[in-house]
């Protein structure tokens, strides 16, 4: 399998360049040349699967013959032993047809954890077998470095340094992060703000001749693909789980980056009766602005009570727009340059395109609490505010009540406990046991300057040998 760029000007690559590569050298994402297809009766033959066996077998054909059939399948049973339930991604029942899948039984009880604990363990197998080290440098406003890290607590060849703004993430979250012990990891407080961090991230990607010794720098947020081909399998697990694929399912997906949603439009077209795909968005709702009118454009940042979804760009939405333009590399690569003086429109085709299969709702923190309370109410289910999100958009824009529809719920409500309280539910979300004593565990964070050579620095003095 090879790569192309959806700006077309940088070179294809085999996955396992790809996985050590970030951005295209054109500033492109990465994306297959073709996907691999599977039948009626090859969809049909997966029913049944363990979860890991199921995830070898949508994610070989994209791996082809950079890691062996035998290697591929201990390391995924590896990867999802860690997640705290029999069904890895279990389905919950909420109301007629209205599905929870439970993305949240992972280490950091976020779904990043099934991306990220086959990235650390895919990183650290090529880089074992290709003799070579790397430095993993990533910005958190809060889920992704807590994964990141977990991921990578266990790899040999890879250092990472998380930066995170100095007192602006949660207690749950800065612990999640701080309180892993292990060699090769760091946990930079920055006394600046989630862009600070970013853009030092950013510099440092781009001129990376501060690291010793020629080592390079991998990227753990969305823009690696690894992370996307990971989030394929746990859709094929529902839908084979719901009827599929004799029975069409609809998704309803908490949306930031539009990573995880991406994953469900892919699974479409591998071949599984994926009949809608529902982006559900809080106040920062630039993917439901350019659904709605087609007009795709940056606004300012407005936090809300899902902090894992405020966002002002969804980068990997770029990998959306190489699909809808023809996979035309040249006219991505234009759309993204009016993107970034100001606004783009899409072409009436390629909206009518997106819409077929799209749906958009807008969910504000006043509708974020009342869904809780109201699932709460209800069901005496717990939904953390992403989730809320998720399915408070499944039900206004569900387009046909006898398809099952499925909400990703990508966090645990253990992890937002201030937006259950503002919801009025009495019940406090409890840490699950092997969390419970979060609280009491050390924390080892270096607080830096807001300064790049300050941080770069610090990263070259603390490289393992
Ligand atoms: C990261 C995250 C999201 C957004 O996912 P994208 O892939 O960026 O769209 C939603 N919910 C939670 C809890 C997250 O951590």
């Amino acid at each position: 399998m090879r790569y192309l760029s959806t700006r077309g000007a940088a070179p294809a690559l085999s996955f396992e360049d790809v996985l050590l590569a970030g951005l295209a050298s054109d500033g492109g994402l990465y994306v297959p040349e073709t996907l691999p297809r599977f039948s009626r009766d090859e969809i049909t033959a997966l029913r049944g699967l363990s979860y890991p066996a199921l995830a070898e077998r949508v994610i070989a054909p994209f791996i082809a013959g950079a890691v062996p059939e035998d290697d591929l399948r201990t390391i995924l049973e590896d990867c999802y032993a860690v997640f705290r339930h029999g069904a890895v991604a279990p389905l919950v029942q909420l109301g007629p047809n209205q599905w929870v899948m439970e993305l949240f039984h992972g280490p950091t009880l976020a779904f990043k954890d099934f991306a990220l604990q086959l990235l650390g363990r895919l990183l650290d197998y090529i880089l074992e077998r290709r003799g070579e080290k790397v430095v993993i440098m990533g910005a958190t406003s809060g889920d992704t470095g807590s994964a990141a890290i977990e991921g990578c607590r266990r790899c040999e060849n890879v250092d990472i340094f998380i930066l995170h703004p100095h007192g602006r993430v949660s207690e749950v979250q800065r612990r999640q992060m701080t309180t892993v012990p292990g060699e090769g990891i760091h946990n930079l407080a920055v006394e600046g703000n989630f862009d600070d961090c970013q853009a030092m991230v950013k510099a440092s990607f781009g001129a990376q001749g501060f690291l010793p010794d020629g080592r390079r720098l991998v990227a753990v947020n969305s823009i690696n693909w690894a992370r996307i081909m990971a989030q394929v399998v746990y859709y094929f697990h529902a839908a084979l789980a719901l009827g599929g694929p004799d029975r069409p399912v609809a998704f309803s997906v908490p949306t930031g980056n539009f990573g995880d949603i991406f994953a469900g439009y892919l699974a479409r077209g591998m071949g599984l009766p994926v009949s809608q795909l529902v982006i559900a968005t809080n106040r920062n709702d630039v993917l439901h602005r350019v659904l709605t009118s087609g007009l795709y454009d940056r606004q300012p940042l407005e936090a809300s009570l899902s902090p894992s979804m405020d966002i002002t760009v969804s980068s990997n939405f770029e990998r959306l727009l190489f699909d809808l333009y023809g996979r035309d590399g040249e006219t991505v690569a234009g759309l993204m340059r009016a993107f970034d003086d100001g606004q783009v429109q899409l072409s009436r085709n390629a909206l009518a395109d997106a819409r077929a299969l799209f749906s958009s709702h807008r969910v504000d923190d006043d509708g974020t609490c009342a869904e809780i309370a109201g699932t709460w109410a209800a069901s005496e289910y717990l939904l953390d505010p992403h989730t809320a999100i998720g399915l408070a958009a499944a039900r206004a824009a569900s387009r046909d009540p006898a398809v099952p529809m499925v909400t990703l719920a990508t966090a645990h409500p253990a992890k937002f406990p201030d937006a259950v309280r503002r919801a009025g539910v009495e019940r406090e979300p409890a840490l699950p046991a092997h969390l419970a004593d979060l609280y009491d565990r050390e924390e080892r964070y270096t607080v830096l300057p807001n300064d790049l050579a300050a941080v770069q620095t610090f990263m070259a003095d603390n490289l393992r040998a």
